[in-house]
């Protein structure tokens, strides 16, 4: 069975939960905090998101 990692992910621009893409990574200095949002949030914004998440629960091979 996978072990899931999944973190409510709160959007950075709006109150729902549930962001899917994450739009930058604070400095390290800062903790590389990835800062996630919205897709719809992000582009309404000219914001420009790194990489989106997928729901899946990610397992190691091997
Ligand atoms: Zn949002």
């Amino acid at each position: 069975m996978a072990t899931r990692t999944r973190r409510p992910r709160a959007c950075t621009y709006c109150p729902k939960p549930d962001a899917d893409a994450c739009v930058r990574v604070t400095a390290p200095e800062a903790g590389s905090v990835h800062i996630f949002a919205h897709k719809s949030c992000a582009t309404e914004r000219g914001v420009n998101w790194w990489y989106v998440v997928l729901d899946e629960p990610t397992e190691a091979s091997q």
